[in-house]
């Protein structure tokens, strides 16, 4: 198989810095769509992936699936897209399309399981899939999303993974106009579910352990801070909430966030520590409270999102940066010093020698 050259940044190593790296990326089959990448997002699960954090990366590792572009290529039985389009790569290139769940179109969960944007194993070329830190990308048009034109878009590159991730869930559990609900965490995932959250007609209630973002959730859109690390501050919200959305990215006191759900409560957790988050079962019992997880969101419900947010006028908060301050950015989200997503504009890899 033809393959091409491109610049990318990623390691070798869980515990040395990422650095640029030369990966090849295939030509364009007859589905696929090439895209020269322009923004890509830092999710915090990049971070988790290149040092290993959930034990099953595979280096070299070149991270990033919040991925915003231009075609620059389509292969001859592409329908979606053509040349100059702008388009987008989320989390997923592929999956089986055969199984009940991407029957379903949660890809999410395919069963023989999906290909994810980096650190799966390549059907093409061998090797892992390598993500969005990368000069283009080459995926199936099936797996390639439109982007709504009045969005700006190196802000719309977050909306591709911390956007669906918090969408999704959002909706599934119904939250709407006369429901309050509470977002722990406000990082990447956290300021994304204020928005979307508040777009669906919600009562949000962020909880922060940065009393220095109280200012900024309220800016965001939400209706009430809390400061979590204040006990008299979380008393006063016992059994007051119908649903909580847990962004946050390392260990925590779960019971404490159930204990603010009302009967029938749910929590649903989307960050991803790897430590066990230990529940006691009274916290469950004594309300008929639910404690879940929820898994980014599949193909058409990403395209969903991103409708929804150009409808709404909604992208992230960014901090735009070169490929050379990317080290330093995941130093700031290991101390939760984001505001409130870290995009990296991709020419700058292109000027590096
Ligand atoms: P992020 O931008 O780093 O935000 C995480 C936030 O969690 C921080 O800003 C901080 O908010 C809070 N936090 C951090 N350490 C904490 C601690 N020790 N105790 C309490 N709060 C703490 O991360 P992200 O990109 O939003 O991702 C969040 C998590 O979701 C990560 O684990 C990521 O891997 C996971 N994730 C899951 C999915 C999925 O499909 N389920 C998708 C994407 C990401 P405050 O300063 O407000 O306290
Ligand atoms: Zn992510
Ligand atoms: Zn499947």
């Amino acid at each position: 198989m033809e393959t091409t050259n491109v610049k990318a940044y990623g390691t070798e190593a869980a515990q040395v810095p990422l650095k640029q790296l030369n990966i090849q990326r295939r030509s364009v089959t007859s589905h696929d769509v090439e895209i020269e990448i322009l923004y890509c997002g830092i999710c915090h699960s990049d971070l988790h992936t290149a040092r290993n954090e959930w034990r099953n990366t595979i280096y070299p590792i070149v991270p990033g699936h919040e991925i915003v572009g231009k075609v620059t290529n389509v292969g001859n039985h592409v329908t979606k897209f053509k040349v100059g389009d702008l388009a987008a790569v989320g989390c997923m290139v592929d999956s089986c399309r055969e199984c009940e769940y991407c029957k379903e179109g949660l890809e999410q969960f395919c069963e023989p399981g999906n290909t994810l944007t980096f650190n799966s194993p390549d059907e093409h070329l061998g090797g892992q899939t390598y993500g969005g830190y990368s000069e283009s990308i080459v995926s199936d048009e099936n797996f390639v999303l439109h982007i709504p034109e009045n969005l700006d878009l190196a802000a719309t590159a977050p909306l591709l993974c911390a956007g669906i991730t918090t969408y999704s869930p959002l909706k599934h559990w119904q939250v709407g106009p006369g429901k309050k609900v509470g977002v722990v965490g406000l990082g990447g995932l956290g300021h994304m579910a204020i928005k979307i959250a508040k777009a669906m007609g919600a009562h949000v209630v962020v909880f922060t352990t940065s009393a220095s973002k109280t200012e900024d959730a309220k800016r965001l859109g939400a209706d009430e801070v809390v400061l979590s690390t204040d006990e008299e501050q979380m008393t006063k919200y016992a059994k007051s909430l119908h649903f909580i959305l847990d962004c946050v990215s390392a260990q925590h006191n779960i019971d404490a966030y159930l204990n603010l759900l009302r009967v029938d409560g749910a929590l649903v957790l989307v960050g991803a520590p790897m430590e066990p988050l230990p529940v006691t079962s009274f916290s469950l019992i004594m309300g008929r409270r639910s404690f879940s997880g929820s898994l980014i969101g599949g193909i058409a419900e990403t395209q969903e999102m991103l409708d929804f947010c150009g409808k709404h006028n909604i992208v992230s908060d960014i901090e735009l940066i070169g490929v050379k301050e990317i080290n330093e950015a995941y130093e700031r989200l290991l101390k939760g010093d984001v505001r409130y997503r870290f995009v990296i504009d991709m020419a700058s890899l292109k000027n590096e020698k």
